[in-house]
């Protein structure tokens, strides 16, 4: 978080901030708090890349504003709860948009890069209506709506932040990354992290006698389909209900809260 201090005081002294409830013009810079708070991309750029060094690529522009400024929220608040994770891995995502693609909303890259579909993103109301159909199936968590893509997306990226952690000692930068992809495609540590939490609920009344599939199963289908997947959708099913998010979702994000602090 560093970073949006620093450039605050920057602006501060060349008079660029202005105060709040101030008008603003044209070119000059709105201080906001949130992402959910920007008016426009310009602003959700600024704001992304001084609070989070997560760059929005020229392209995101072509996309429905609030649909990509709700859903960096929903990035912003999983990102927020895990501060371990933001010094290591803020500064290697970037949003960018995959024209081509035609399944699916988003993915996310060892590289720190996540794509939004431009199928899915270019029309708010068309978003909003492929998710609600893919959830009211049970493709995705229940409770969770077209906000909630990057709250999955998230989940993937704490894996990035617990492999990046892991090869920091590495010299060589082509080593270092060519040892991040490797543990990212072995999904270790969406393994191991799984296998604690079932065996965990195996002891508990909420897992007693039931399969990791079925458990997986609960929390979706897209969470049945591997390993990655069932992590990103616990992460995004305890993200956004808490209390309500499914019993293997709760004892995932109460592992991963551990691993990385
Ligand atoms: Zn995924």
């Amino acid at each position: 978080m560093g970073g949006r201090g620093a450039r605050s005081r920057l602006l501060a002294e060349s008079g660029l901030v202005l105060r709040s409830n101030s008008s603003i013009g044209p070119g000059e810079i709105r201080e906001i708090e949130t992402a959910s708070e920007a008016k426009n991309f310009d602003e959700l750029r600024q704001y992304m890349w001084d609070t989070h060094g997560i760059t929005l690529e020229d392209e995101v522009s072509d996309l429905d504003f609030a649909a990509v400024r709700d859903n960096l929220q929903g990035l912003e608040d999983v990102l927020k709860e895990f501060p371990a994770a933001e010094n290591i891995l803020y500064s290697m995502v970037s949003v960018g948009v995959d024209k081509d693609e035609t399944n699916g909303y988003a993915d996310t890259s060892p590289h720190g890069r996540i794509a939004l579909y431009y199928r899915r993103f270019k029309v708010g109301s068309v978003l909003q209506g492929y998710y609600s159909r893919d959830a009211a199936n049970g493709m995705y968590p229940a409770g969770t709506t077209y906000t909630d893509v990057l709250r999955h997306e998230a989940g993937h990226l704490l894996i990035l932040a617990l492999a990046t952690r892991d090869v920091q000692g590495i010299r060589s930068v082509q080593d270092r990354v060519a040892a991040l992809v490797d543990l990212w495609d072995s999904r270790e540590y969406e393994n191991k992290i799984l296998n604690k939490a079932f065996n965990n609920l195996q002891k508990a009344k909420a897992g007693r006698g039931k399969a990791f599939a079925d458990l997986a199963s609960d929390v979706s289908t897209y969470a049945a389909k591997n390993t990655a997947e069932t992590f990103a959708e616990c992460i995004s099913d305890y993200s956004k209900n808490r209390v309500h998010a499914k019993a293997l979702s709760k004892e995932v994000w109460k592992i991963a809260k551990k691993e990385l602090t």
